[in-house]
């Protein structure tokens, strides 16, 4: 490819908009282009990694028995209400209705149309196993797009959906996705963490998400520091490193005055106890909000140590909920307990009361008089309020012990890029996609759906590999391999030799890009750092009088100095060593 016949044009500058390195960097150089916010233009560059990406994909999927397909985008309403989706999905589903009336929504993921696909053709066990994939357009009505594309509204995905007979066998293929995903990542070069997750809306009870590094990520994950163990901090088990068991006696319930003091470090500097001896109390509505026409709001309440945050993501599932429990605002705490939030306490409450397992091993606690500006000390479960349910409920955090060994986990933050789950039967259920097993009775098929961004992985990769001048493309996804920054076009000598040298990196099946435009040396090296292809050759009429050409290697800035005879023989040396 030639610059002068490519469409691409950088910038000096990132747009106010960009936030983060891989934005800014995408945005300069022109691999991304806004159309409006969280719905961008391809340019050709991007595209290029785009597709070399969604080639790793195939080639591991093909290889282990998948088989792709293409489903539309445009899904009819029937489908998303056989599951419940079309309103348990909320604003995320954008929906809308054609010239006849009948709703359509933007598909933001296939599960129900793929049911639909099959449940027509699969008849029998000798149907089985099926595992389906397409690379596809998605969007979500996403609130706040961001970061380019790690949150946008249309972005391409690749889905696949597996059907088997039964649960091992689903199991079964559960692990070939996972190792394919393995295999796929492995083949960017980059760091990324295989971590326990949410099954969130989708449904299903194991699952995992592959999570680049990267300090802008949008997730927290927990890592141990012996183990294997990884998981995202929405279900990752908070476990003490050292446990807080008091020997106290219980005393005597006591009212104290607290005038002003609203949070639980006012409270700790007034009563001189430690905000993690402390205890809180939190107030949500068990009504979701998954069903719109009901609007009641059910109390409930939630006990937490003081230095410790709640985990809504534990919450929710604790309550078998699809939505994390909206909190209660102050005007309906005050209804529950007669009392502000920050004089609210479990002694006297009519709502289902849970408490953290952190708060266990507690005596004596002071809480809130549900009184404004009193609270009560020598407070204790059973004798003076009852317990719901103790459960963890804590958000876990670094330094916490590792649930598999003695060790203690460590914090990172990453992009999730993929994402695979293990459905059972909620869909095929649902609707009804049967088959009939040896014994000619009739069954769910088992499910498991997995997905990875394909936007947002070649984002997350320059995310993680970039440096103060530009990307610095893994070599798997790299849209073209080797820049050639030809300098004096106008020099027959010059471009001559920059020709031929294009023309064997091309019949020696190597990518190269060359930078023909009339501009400054200054400007094209500036323009191939900011493009951060793996290779560069520096191709000028000085060079070649004097039988210099550099050859550098983008990643470590590491020049070579070679003859030009040598040019072609040291980038074949240098290519297998590149990442
Ligand atoms: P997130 O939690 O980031 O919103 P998700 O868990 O809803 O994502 P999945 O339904 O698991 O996403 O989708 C599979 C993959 O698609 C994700 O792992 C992610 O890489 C990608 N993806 C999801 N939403 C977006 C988005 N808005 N923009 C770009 N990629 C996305
Ligand atoms: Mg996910």
């Amino acid at each position: 490819m030639k610059w002068s016949r490519n469409h691409i044009y950088t910038l000096k500058e990132a747009p106010g908009d960009a936030e983060i390195p891989s934005h800014k960097l995408m945005v300069r150089a022109g691999l991304i282009k806004k159309v409006a916010p969280g719905i961008y233009t391809y340019g050709n560059l991007g595209l290029r990694a785009i597709r070399k990406f969604e080639n790793i994909l195939r080639d591991e999927l093909n290889k282990r028995g998948s088989v792709e397909v293409l489903m539309p985008m445009v899904q009819p309403r029937e489908l998303w209400e056989e599951t419940n989706r079309w309103t348990e999905m909320g604003a995320g589903l954008l929906k809308f209705q054609n010239r006849n009336e009948h709703y359509f929504c933007l598909g933001a993921t296939h599960e129900e149309v793929i049911t639909d696909y099959v449940r027509h053709d699969i008849k029998s066990y000798r149907d089985l196993p099926r595992a389906l994939y397409q690379i596809q357009t998605k969007y979500r009505d996403e609130i706040r797009p961001r970061f380019g594309l790690m949150r946008w509204r249309e972005f391409i995905m690749k889905d696949a959906y597996s059907f088997d007979e039964d649960q091992p066998a689903a199991l079964k293929t559960y692990e070939i996705f996972y190792e394919a995903y393995r295999a796929i990542f492995n083949r960017l070069g980059l760091d990324y963490r295989i971590v326990q997750a949410d099954a969130g809306n989708i449904g299903g009870s194991q699952t995992h998400e592959f999570q680049l590094l990267a300090a802008a990520g949008e997730d927290a994950l927990l890592v141990s520091d012996t183990t294997d163990f990884a998981a995202n901090v929405e279900v990752c088990p908070a476990i003490d490193a050292e446990p807080i068991v008091s020997n106290e006696s219980e005393k005597v319930l006591e009212k104290f005055e607290t005038l002003k003091q609203r949070t639980i470090q006012d409270l700790a500097k007034f009563t001189g106890v430690e905000a993690k001896f402390l205890v809180k109390s939190l107030f949500f509505s068990s009504n979701d909000g998954t069903n719109p026409k009901d609007k009641s709001v059910k109390p409930i309440a939630v006990l937490l140590r003081g230095s410790d945050e709640l985990n809504p993501i534990k919450l929710k599932n604790l309550l078998g909920l699809t939505n994390p429990p909206p909190m209660l605002t102050d005007q309906e705490v005050r209804e529950l307990t007669g009392a502000s939030p920050g004089s609210c306490g479990p002694v006297g409450l009519k709502c289902p009361i849970y408490m953290d397992h952190g708060v266990q091993g507690l005596k004596n606690w002071i809480v809130g008089a549900n009184e404004d500006d009193f609270h009560l000390k020598n407070v204790n479960p059973g004798r003076d309020f009852q317990v719901t349910k103790v459960a963890d409920l804590r958000l876990a955090r670094e330094g916490d012990k590792c649930p598999e060994s003695n060790g203690r986990l460590k914090a990172y933050r990453g992009i999730e890029v993929g994402h695979v789950f293990y459905l059972g039967t909620k869909y095929s259920k649902m609707m009804n996609a049967n088959y009939l097993d040896k014994g000619g009775k009739s069954l769910p098929l088992e499910m498991g759906c997995y997905g990875i961004g394909v936007t947002r992985t070649v984002q997350a990769s320059i995310e993680q590999s970039h440096d103060g001048d530009g990307i610095i493309w893994p070599k798997a996804i790299a849209p073209y391999q080797v820049h050639i920054c030809l300098l004096d076009p106008a020099d027959a000598k010059v471009s001559g030799f920059a020709e031929r040298l294009y023309e064997e990196l091309t019949a020696k099946g190597f990518e190269p890009f060359m930078d023909d435009r009339d501009e400054r040396p200054g400007v094209k090296f500036k323009d191939a750092d900011l493009l951060g292809f793996p290779l560069r050759v520096v191709v000028g009429g000085k060079g070649l009088d004097n039988n210099q050409i550099e050859v550098v290697e983008r990643r470590t800035k590491t020049q070579h100095k070679v003859s030009a005879t040598e040019v072609m023989t040291t980038i074949e040396k240098l290519w297998p060593q590149i990442k």
